[in-house]
């Protein structure tokens, strides 16, 4: 399609604004060099190169909506650590709490009470009401596929297509020739066997994939984060919830990227009711703490009271579910701190807010150019896409996407002192973002639409 862009002009500018955060970032540039020798890469975490098209820059310090690197310059972060950091940086309740933790210990394999303080308020907000932890989504969403197969005694999970619910195999598959294909290397058609991928906002596809009766668990953002922001039609949830109890599937609803979008994430927002809830991300402020809240029913899978009992024909005496570092006391602090004091109704409302003058601000800032590409905002985050309307599902949202502007608008607001959202989504507002900085974000992205659309 026509998206009314000069990619000859796109290349053009990128090749300057590339050479620019070159030259402007030599310190950088010797420690990924040094770092190579150790790193494939030069980083810790292969992703950290391949989610931009410019070189990783190396991180100095950081405080509220800004972070600076080791040459020096200072960014307004509108990406936070892909909202891991959506408190903002340094959020000064959870530094309190994890430094005073950190003084009293954090390993024991044991409770501490912040734990079931955590936990109430975690019931109170999803309106979930049993609760266990992980360091990361990927892994409370592997418990939570354990505990949907013991539930149901069903094996097969289907999924969305354009969905991503962390790195285990058996979820790194898409929809291919003749069934589920893997999405990466190294994930093999034994791992992505027991997947179905079907196309969101396709309730016809989800109805065929839940009627053989095999499926244990759906798992579904409550929008798709990870290729844009992709909305559910009107009605969509109500369906598949309507679908999965018809069939007996338990539901999962994945908020690790919601969660700072509303006071109890989207579920509550919206009144959704999954069996499931999988949190992450940005929970414990930055630090790492994943939770996964279950009904009654699934977590009595798990409590020794119904201990031992029989699925499948095989009788269950410890369901061994977790990990040595799960729930351990300093996640369990940064928690606390994190909802208590960060995460409150006030807090997500002020984001809601300025998201909205930012999606409003880069509205007018495209109309300006007689552009009429689609502007949204939810929560705490804004975007916008080359086509006039949202789309659908991942698929439209590729086709209206323009990846070499994407790869453009990152360096060329790097270079003025922006750290924008990576291609897959537009740019979030943090716990200590403020008005000021929506301003500053918005002159840049002027002068971004300025030079693309001249
Ligand atoms: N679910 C969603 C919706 C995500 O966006 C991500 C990470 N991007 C994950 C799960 C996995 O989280 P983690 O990398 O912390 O395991």
């Amino acid at each position: 399609m026509d998206h009314g862009v000069d990619l000859d002009r796109v290349a053009a500018l990128k090749h300057a604004e590339d050479e620019l955060f070159a030259a402007t970032h030599p310190r950088s540039r010797e420690l990924l060099a040094r770092a190579r020798q150790t790193m494939p890469l030069g980083v810790p975490l292969s992703w950290m190169s391949f989610l931009y098209d410019h070189p990783p820059i190396f991180v100095d310090a950081a405080d509220g909506a800004f972070f600076t690197d080791v040459d020096g310059h200072r960014y307004l972060d509108m990406s936070l650590g892909i909202t891991v950091a959506s408190t903002g940086h340094t959020p000064v309740p959870v530094v309190r709490a994890v430094t005073e933790r950190m003084t009293k210990g954090i390993q024991f394999v044991l409770p501490t009470e912040d734990a079931a303080v955590v936990s109430e308020e975690l019931a109170r907000r999803w309106r979930l009401p049993k609760w266990q932890y992980q360091l990361s989504s990927t892994q409370a969403v592997t418990d939570g596929i354990r505990l949907a197969r013991m539930r149901t005694g069903r094996e097969r999970i289907v999924v969305f297509e354009g969905k991503y619910h962390g790195h285990l195999a058996e979820l790194l598959a898409v929809a291919g020739d003749g069934g589920t294909v893997s999405e990466y290397l190294g994930v093999t058609g034994h791992d992505t066997a027991r997947t179905t991928s079907v196309p969101w906002n396709d309730l016809d596809a989800v109805s065929r994939a839940l009627a053989a009766g095999d499926v244990a668990l759906l798992i579904q953002e409550p929008v798709l984060t990870n290729s844009g922001i992709v909305f559910p039609s009107d009605g969509f949830h109500t369906e598949l919830r309507r679908l999965t109890r018809e069939h007996g599937t338990l539901l999962a609803i994945d908020e690790t990227q919601t969660l700072p979008m509303a006071f109890g994430g989207l579920v509550r927002e919206w009144g959704l009711e999954p069996d499931l809830v999988i949190l992450g991300k940005s929970l414990g402020g930055g630090v790492p703490v994943a939770a996964l809240g279950m009904t009654e029913e699934i977590s009595e899978l798990i409590d020794r009271e119904h201990l031992p009992y029989e699925v499948s024909g095989e009788t269950v005496d410890e369901p061994g579910i977790g990990g040595t570092l799960f729930g351990n006391a300093l996640s369990m602090a940064a928690a606390r701190a994190a909802l208590l004091e960060v995460w409150t109704e006030e807090t997500h409302r002020r984001m809601q807010e300025l998201a909205s003058v930012l999606a409003a601000g880069m509205k007018s800032v495209i109309r300006s150019h007689g552009r009429d590409w689609d502007v949204y905002q939810l929560g705490n985050r804004a975007g916008y896409r080359f086509a006039p309307r949202p789309p659908r599902n991942n698929q439209e949202a590729g086709e209206f996407d323009l990846p070499p502007v994407r790869h453009l608008q990152r360096v060329f607001m790097a270079n003025r002192g922006v750290w924008d959202f990576g291609w897959w989504g537009g740019p979030a507002i943090s716990a200590q973002t403020i008005a000021a900085d929506v301003d500053a974000y918005l002159g840049v992205f002027a002068e971004f639409t300025d030079e693309l659309l001249a």
